[in-house]
Parts: structure tokens; C-alpha cells; sequence
């Protein structure tokens, strides 16, 4: 975040901090404003229960249909709207069951009822996303001094469908928190993709598959100046690739290296590039 400071100008940050929002999930009456019409409520709901009963109907073990949501205790006979009470089935199951309990449904698959009230009770165990990575990052970040909010998945992913924008890690990271503002343009908009690649191995000796030493790779890391994971311009006047590139190289220890760029990767001669980034351990396309 440092890093990227130094570069555009960030006043304010949202972080995607949990998949779903477990509190809200579990006393649905204390619902905040945000979730006064209820909509964004059913969303998380759904998106939650889709993760904890395997995006399948409960009862038949279908996939890839629309599954409803469906509750166990019937809410005619005093079930709850609680998550404990809720799991999916499909529109031929769900009419099936109709109000019936769910014992004198399933009363000729016991193995099945209990395995489903088993899981009711379960809390989804991942969906806590008590990931200590991400409270980690979240406490750092706090130590800047900029304004940090937090969102779940549940409301990135409503926040983007109500606003017609297509899935990818950057129109999702667009979405993340409730200040995403009810407008976004996005047209002709290019995201910066960084990614980690790291600084190399160490590892000198290359075994083959049954562990036995193959090659073994050179010690240097430099080759003309140049090492694996540089960013540069490459400018080549003649032959099959003849024009002007940026990406990154993977060295060689002979002047032929392999050159990334968006879409293609040939090799190339040192003498035509340029280095215009030093390796940092990430790559930026
Ligand atoms: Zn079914």
C-alpha cells in the first residue's frame, strides 16, 4: 500500500475483509439501514447458504439449477428465518416437501436427515474467513492514516450485479464496500495487474522426477546486465518479430532470452532492450 501511495494519489480504502457477513447472517434483526429493503440481506443469504450446502439441492443432490431457498422447519409451523433453519433444494424437492416436516419427508432416508440436520447446525467453518492473513492486512492497514473500510464478499458481489458489471478480480475489487458509488465508469478503464512472482529459487541442483540430480542451474543471476523478472522495451528492427514490445524477460546465460508480453512470448536478442523497471519480485501487466 506504501508502495502504491508513492504512485496514485489514495485517500481512502475498502477491504474485503470477510466472505460473509456472520453476524448479520445470524440475528437477522438487527438488520442496519443498509439492509432495510431487505435485498442485499437475501443476497448474503443466498451466496452463504450456496457455500455451505455445496451449490446443491439438500434433498436429491442435483446440481447446476436453480435451487430455492428452503426451510427446514417450515415457517407455518414456527420455523425461523435464522441460517440454522435454511438449505437449498430444488424446485421439484422444494414442492415436494411442501410444509411437511422434515422427518415425515425424509422419514424413508434417515441416513439423510440426519446428515442434513447435522449440517444446518454447522456453521460454515471457512466462511468466517477468520483468515488471519486478511485481519493481519486489515490491522496494517489501519496504520496508515487513511480511512479504512470493510465489506464482505456477499455485498461486493451485490454491490457489482446491481450495477450491471461483468465478474473480474478488478471490476470485483471496484465493488468492495458499502461507499462503491451507485455509478461507476468503468469504460476504457485498464486495470494495473500486479502480481507476485517472487525472486527466484535457490535451488541449484534440478532433480528429475524420480529425484535424481538433472541439471544444474547457474549460480549468477545477471547475464549482461539484465536477470529474470526486469520490465523493457524491446525494439527489434528486423526478422519474424520485428517491432516494438514492452514486457518481461526470463533470462538465459547466452544472449537469446524469453520476452512476456501481454499476448505472446518469443525470444529476443539483450542488444534490442531496454530496461525500464528493475526486478522487484512482482510482475505489472
Ligand atoms: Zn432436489
Amino acid at each position: 500500500m506504501n508502495r502504491l501511495r508513492r504512485v496514485c494519489p489514495i485517500t481512502a480504502i475498502s477491504q474485503e475483509l470477510v466472505k460473509f457477513d456472520l453476524q448479520k447472517l445470524d440475528q437477522p434483526e438487527i438488520q442496519g439501514v443498509d439492509y432495510q429493503r431487505g435485498e442485499l440481506f437475501g443476497f448474503e443469504v443466498k451466496q452463504y447458504l450456496l457455500a455451505k450446502w455445496q451449490h446443491q439441492c439438500a434433498y436429491c443432490g442435483v446440481k447446476d439449477v436453480p435451487l430455492q431457498i428452503e426451510h427446514i422447519v417450515a415457517k407455518s409451523c414456527g420455523g425461523t428465518n435464522r441460517v440454522s433453519n435454511l438449505t437449498l433444494a430444488c424446485q421439484k424437492c422444494n414442492q415436494a416437501k411442501g410444509n411437511q416436516p422434515i422427518a415425515k419427508f425424509l422419514k424413508k432416508k434417515p441416513d439423510l436427515l440426519n446428515r442434513i440436520l447435522a449440517q444446518a447446525k454447522k456453521p460454515l467453518v471457512d466462511a468466517t474467513a477468520v483468515n488471519a492473513t486478511r485481519w493481519e492486512l486489515y490491522h496494517r492497514l489501519q496504520q496508515i492514516e487513511l480511512p479504512v473500510e470493510v465489506g464482505s464478499g456477499g455485498r461486493t458481489k451485490w454491490n457489482r450485479v446491481n450495477r450491471g458489471i461483468d465478474k473480474s478480480h478488478w471490476t470485483d475489487s471496484l465493488c468492495v464496500g458499502a461507499t462503491t458509488p451507485e455509478k461507476l465508469i468503468i469504460k476504457n478503464i485498464k486495470p494495473l495487474l500486479i502480481s507476485a512472482k517472487g525472486h527466484g529459487t535457490r535451488q541449484r541442483c534440478r532433480p528429475n522426477k524420480f529425484g535424481f540430480p538433472k541439471a544444474h542451474a547457474p549460480s549468477a543471476k545477471y547475464f549482461q546486465g539484465f536477470t529474470t523478472g526486469d520490465i523493457v522495451k524491446a525494439h527489434i528492427p528486423t526478422g519474424k518479430f520485428a517491432g516494438r514490445y514492452t514486457g518481461r524477460i526470463a533470462i538465459r546465460f547466452r544472449p537469446s532470452f524469453v520476452l512476456h508480453t501481454l499476448d505472446k512470448k518469443f525470444d529476443v536478442h539483450p542488444k534490442y532492450l531496454k530496461t525500464i523497471h528493475k526486478a522487484d519480485g512482482y510482475e505489472y501487466k
